[in-house]
C-alpha cells in the first residue's frame, strides 16, 4: 500500500526568497540592467549556448528601442528588475537572440527563473488580450493598485483570467494508472487531467474526469501540488487517488488508451518539470522506498 506522507519538496518557499513581485517599478531604480522576457505566444526570447540559456537584459536591445511604457513591470529576480513585453509592440532584435517555447527552456532554466518566465508568458497573453473592454469595447488601462486593468468608458475591471484543471494519480494496489491522449503529440501516457467546470469542486472534478474518460470511480482524493500552466492560463491542481471501481475503459473520444502500469513497466511518459511528471516520479520513487524498506528495514 503506497502512502502520501512523502510528497514532492515544497520549493515555493525558497522561489519567492528569490523572487518578489511588484506592479510598479521603484522610485528611483536604474532599469539598465533589467531582465526582458520578451514573449511571442508559448515562446521566449533567448540566448542560447549549448545547455545554457540567458535572458536578455535591456542593455542587450538597440540604445533607446526599449521604453518603460511599452512593458509591464514584474519585480525582482535575485535582485534584478524584471519587465515583460509582448512581441507584437516590440523593436528591433538583437543578433543571437532566438525564439524557443517555454516548455523546451524548463529543462534549461533553475525552477525560480521557469517559474518568472512562466508568469511573464502568463502576463504577456493576458496583456495582449484585453486591450479593449469586453463589456463596451473601448481601450482598458493598467490599475496602478492591483493586477488588473480598468475600461477608461464603463469601469469594466479585468483580472489575468486563470483556468484551474485536476491532473490525478490513480493507484491500484502497487499500479499507477496512466492514458494516452489523442491530442498528444508524443507516443507518451501521462496522468488524467481535465477543466474544473463552474459550480464544480475539485474533488467533483477528479471524480467526473477519471469516470468520464476511463470508466473508473476512484475514491480517497487527496491533494498533491499545483503548477502554473500558461498555455495559455491554466493552474494544474495535482491530486492522488485510490482505485475504487470499475474496468479501465477508454472514452475513444479523448482517451484511445489506458492501464495501470507497474513501475518495471512504464511506458515514455512526459518531463519531470511537469505535474504529471512530478506525480510520476513520486509514484516510482515512493513504491522503490517501499520495496527498499521491506527487503532491508535496518536501513531506515
Ligand atoms: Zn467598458
Amino acid at each position: 500500500m503506497i502512502t502520501t506522507q512523502q510528497m514532492i519538496p515544497n520549493t515555493e518557499k525558497d522561489i519567492y526568497e528569490r523572487f518578489h513581485p511588484a506592479l510598479t517599478l521603484p522610485e528611483g531604480e536604474d532599469p539598465s540592467n533589467s531582465i526582458i522576457f520578451l514573449v511571442d505566444a508559448d515562446r521566449l526570447a533567448v540566448y542560447r549556448d549549448k545547455d545554457s540559456v540567458r535572458f536578455p537584459r535591456i542593455s542587450d536591445f538597440p540604445d533607446q528601442s526599449l521604453n518603460l511604457d511599452m512593458m509591464d513591470y514584474m519585480g525582482t529576480a535575485d535582485g534584478i528588475l524584471c519587465f515583460c513585453l509582448s512581441f507584437d509592440e516590440a523593436v528591433p532584435i538583437p543578433e543571437e537572440l532566438e525564439f524557443e517555447s517555454l516548455r523546451a527552456l524548463y529543462d534549461s532554466v533553475d525552477e525560480m527563473m521557469g517559474m518568472v518566465a512562466s508568469r511573464a508568458v502568463h502576463l504577456a497573453g493576458w496583456s495582449r488580450r484585453s486591450k479593449y473592454c469586453g463589456v463596451c469595447g473601448s481601450p482598458t488601462q493598467k490599475d496602478s493598485a492591483e493586477l488588473a486593468k480598468r475600461c477608461s468608458s464603463c469601469g469594466n475591471v479585468i483580472y489575468p483570467r486563470i483556468s484551474p484543471a485536476i491532473i490525478i494519480a490513480v493507484i491500484k494496489e502497487d499500479k499507477l494508472l496512466l492514458a494516452h491522449n489523442k491530442n498528444f503529440k508524443q507516443k507518451w501516457y501521462s496522468t488524467l487531467a481535465g477543466f474544473i467546470e463552474p459550480g464544480e469542486t475539485i474533488e467533483a472534478c477528479a471524480r467526473r474526469e477519471v469516470l468520464e474518460e476511463v470508466g473508473v470511480a476512484i475514491q480517497n482524493i487527496r491533494y498533491f501540488g499545483s503548477q502554473p500552466w500558461p498555455f495559455p492560463d491554466s493552474l494544474m491542481i495535482g491530486l492522488i487517488a485510490d482505485y475504487e471501481s470499475g474496468e479501465v475503459t477508454p472514452d475513444g473520444v479523448e482517451i484511445d488508451d489506458a492501464a495501470f502500469f507497474g513501475t518495471d513497466e512504464l511506458p515514455d511518459v512526459p518531463g519531470k518539470y511537469s505535474v504529471a511528471g512530478k506525480l510520476i516520479n513520486w509514484f516510482v520513487e515512493t513504491r522503490e522506498r517501499t520495496i527498499t524498506n521491506a527487503v532491508d528495514p535496518e536501513c531506515r
